[in-house]
């Protein structure tokens, strides 16, 4: 089962186009993915409870890695210990995001859709929703 479009707007809203992992922002939303943070190969769910803003660069980095086995590769890129409990902190909040503030994030990302320009290939056209 695929995201739907407006899911994935709405979880690019909920965490501010940033990048959950490294930060990196892009309004445009073409270098952002959806990552499964508990992996789908690891049984992970299409859920907005398992799922976070992450750029290309990391989710192509992170693949199905467990979150701790992640962590361990962040550190030994460039973020300290401070900044992972800060991530863990904002994974820990959006996975108990309740079902009508993801209502509201929904109905957010259909007014925001046409200003929001997506290239080109971006999974987002190719999708329904
Ligand atoms: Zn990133």
């Amino acid at each position: 089962m695929g995201i739907y479009k407006h899911t994935r707007i709405a979880l690019y809203i909920r965490d501010n186009f940033s990048c959950v992992y490294c930060d990196l922002t892009d309004k445009s939303a073409k270098n952002l993915t959806l990552d499964h943070v508990k992996a789908r190969k690891n049984g992970g769910s299409n859920s907005y409870k398992n799922l976070a803003t992450c750029c290309r660069h990391c989710n192509t980095t992170k693949k199905d890695l467990s979150l701790n086995g992640w962590f361990v590769v962040l550190q030994q890129r460039f973020i300290n210990a401070e900044r992972i409990q800060e991530i863990k902190k904002k994974l820990e909040k959006n996975s108990k995001m309740l079902p009508c503030q993801m209502r509201a994030l929904r109905n957010q990302a259909k007014g925001i859709q046409p200003w929001c320009k997506l290239d080109k290939g971006h999974s987002l056209q190719q999708q329904r929703g």
